[in-house]
């Protein structure tokens, strides 16, 4: 399809995820936070179903499987992300038992009860973590795991420009407290939570991608709507420099009860 047939959405898609898809993550986390979540949950065998939702090109996925024993699938959206996420997979050895497939969050195709751990990095957010937690539990076996990050606020109040922000674009946010409230409401024992370092914002999600903004830019020359998500994307990066002690994301780990 030309992009002239295109609607503005789909290109708008497209663009964001060619954009994403030359870094490692989409989304703030680190191997080391990965593997400190996967520390609060039961060891796992080797016929053990993991799922990880909104996998992108599976920065985590990979981590994930070098602590797990058990069959992962990645589940995500766009197309080229799992492309290169069995990519990844074939470089890790581990394509034998990580798979990637095209799919949507509100929509898996697991059997209920055939999970032994959900994992979800920077991901729910797209179906909203109520909905999400509600909606995947019947997916999980009886005291199977579920590991989700999640934006939060750290404060009860918070100055009206990062308000203002979080509210035109994901009204959800809240508290950690509410959080783990909601997350109770929904089936789980909430068995652990903590914040994401700032390095996860820094180190892995922000610096890798100064050099592609460069080339992106280059690459997108005189195109406004790749102007535009540079200049969001770089927005986002001051808020979160300015206004960090006030929201972040915070791991959340819970058991489904029985
Ligand atoms: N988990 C990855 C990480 O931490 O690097 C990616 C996080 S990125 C912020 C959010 C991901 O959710 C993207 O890869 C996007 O394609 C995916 N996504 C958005 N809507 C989705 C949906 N309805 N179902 C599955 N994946 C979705």
């Amino acid at each position: 399809m030309s992009n002239e047939l295109k609607t503005i959405h789909e290109f708008d898609f497209t663009l964001i995820c060619n954009y994403f898809k030359g870094l490692k993550r989409q989304g703030p986390g680190s191997p080391e936070v990965t593997q400190k979540a996967l520390s609060f949950t039961n060891e796992l065998s080797d016929n053990a179903r993991i799922a990880d939702i909104g996998c992108g090109t599976g920065g985590q996925t990979m981590a994930l499987a070098n602590y797990t024993k058990g069959q992962i699938t990645g589940i995500d959206l766009f197309p080229d992300f799992i492309e290169i996420f069995n990519r990844n997979a074939i470089e890790a050895h581990c394509e034998d038992r990580v798979k990637g497939i095209v799919g949507s969050m509100d929509a898996l195709p697991f059997q209920e009860e055939e999970l032994d751990l959900i994992w979800s990095e920077g991901a729910i957010y797209n179906i909203g973590f109520e909905r999400g937690m509600n909606e995947w539990n019947k997916f999980l076996k009886k005291n199977g795991f579920i590991a989700v990050t999640e934006a939060s606020w750290f404060t009860p109040e918070r100055p009206s420009e990062i308000e203002d922000f979080w509210m035109a674009n994901y009204p959800e946010i809240d508290t950690i407290p509410r959080k783990i409230m909601q997350m109770e409401k929904a089936g789980y024992i909430p068995t652990a939570h903590f914040i994401l370092p700032e390095n996860c914002w820094t180190e892995h999600f922000y610096a890798p991608q100064f050099p592609v903004q460069e080339a992106f830019l280059k690459e997108y020359a005189g195109n406004d709507a790749a102007a535009d998500l540079i200049t969001g994307q770089r927005y986002e990066e001051s808020l979160y420099n300015k206004y960090k002690e006030y929201y972040g994301y915070v791991f959340y780990i819970g058991q489904k009860k029985d």
